[in-house]
């Protein structure tokens, strides 16, 4: 879309057109989506004239399945209807227990962030089997959190809000791209912009923590937040509680952030919903009973030694 390619949606391939034994183009039937009770999606013909698209060339895409007629069907292994093999979601581990699936094989096409984890669950799971452990257990993650405060006024990460949109990454000219298949259509960020994109990082993994025997409810931290998503305030049922704040926490699907022990009786509501992850609070705060941290989950790992091959847990 970006090199102006028209995206021509509600067309099913009829006909190729030839001449002479030479490519002239392609009919397309129109069609209509039409969705039946279970919402499910069907390409109905709307009865117009074929669309006649003119070209010298045709480059088919077709959608990728997995296809296991090679595993022969008495060993053992359990397939489901669309021959797929039946998995362990969590432990990757086939009807066959010394048989492990992942990546694409295990659950169909995915990508290869997918395989790598799966390697990294089916390695755990494999690595517990031959110890004769439980396969579907897993051992828990290690979770690090810590304080990111290097000075009075001096943090870590830079914690500037940035309201730019996000960055273009510029592209090659189409009328050089479109001509020489081997050009580079993506020309990557140069140094300055790729700051610029940078700078809208929201520090995700950087989280506000409050300690409660620490705050003397000066309401510091409530005046400087630009969201207005901390208030100290009487403990009520959530539903209730949630119109109460300085900002209403509309969002249900997010959890709100409720620290009690405070010395007036009340409780800290924080609405992790809009933070920007800033830092303000803890900056402001006096006390240090807000610190800004960095979360850090390290899943278990299995993997080879250097030297013996055997393997290794990570703890
Ligand atoms: C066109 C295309 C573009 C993609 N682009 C991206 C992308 O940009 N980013 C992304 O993350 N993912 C992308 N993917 C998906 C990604 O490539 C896959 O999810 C990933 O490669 C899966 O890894 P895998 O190890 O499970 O399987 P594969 O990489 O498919 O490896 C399976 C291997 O097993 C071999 N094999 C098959 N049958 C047998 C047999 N009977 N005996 C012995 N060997 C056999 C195959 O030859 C192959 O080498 C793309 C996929 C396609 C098709
Ligand atoms: S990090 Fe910023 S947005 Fe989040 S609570 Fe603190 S001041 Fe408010
Ligand atoms: S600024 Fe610190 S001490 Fe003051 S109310 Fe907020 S958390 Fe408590």
């Amino acid at each position: 879309m970006a090199e102006g390619i028209p995206i021509l949606n509600f067309l099913v391939p009829k006909e190729v057109l030839h001449e002479d034994g030479r490519l002239t183009g392609m009919l397309f039937d129109k069609v209509r989506a039409e969705y039946d009770a279970r919402g499910r999606r069907q390409l109905v013909p709307t009865g117009e004239e074929p669309v006649h698209i003119e070209c010298d060339d045709i480059l088919v895409a077709i959608g990728q399945e997995n296809s296991f007629p090679w595993i022969e069907r008495d060993i053992g292994l359990e397939f489901d209807r669309w021959g797929l093999p039946k998995l362990d979601e969590a432990s990757f581990q086939s009807s066959i227990p010394n048989v492990f699936f992942g990546g694409d094989a295990a659950f169909g096409p995915k990508n290869i962030i997918w395989a790598v984890a799966h390697g990294h669950e089916a390695a755990v799971s494999i690595d517990r089997f031959c110890r004769g452990e439980d396969v579907t257990q897993r051992p828990p993650p290690l979770v690090v959190m810590s304080g990111q405060k290097m000075g009075i006024h001096e943090w870590s990460y830079d914690n500037g809000v940035s309201l730019d949109l996000r960055y273009k990454v510029p592209h090659r000219d189409p009328s050089v791209s479109l001509r020489d298949i081997k050009a580079e259509v993506e020309l990557g960020f140069d140094r300055e912009l790729g700051f610029k994109e940078a700078q809208r990082c929201l520090n995700c993994d950087v989280q506000t923590v409050f300690t409660t025997s620490l705050c003397i409810e000066c309401d510091a931290c409530v005046d400087i937040c630009p969201v207005d998503c901390i208030t100290f305030t009487e403990n009520g049922e959530e539903g209730e509680l949630r119109q109460r704040l300085k900002a209403p926490a509309e969002n249900l699907t997010q959890d709100l952030y409720v620290m009690d022990g405070l010395k007036t009786g009340r409780v800290m509501v924080k609405d992790e919903d809009v933070c920007l992850h800033c830092g303000m609070c803890a900056e402001r705060c006096p006390t240090g009973a807000w610190d800004m941290q960095k979360f850090l989950l390290e899943s278990a790992k299995t993997y080879l030694n250097g030297n013996g091959g055997h393997a290794c847990r990570s703890r």
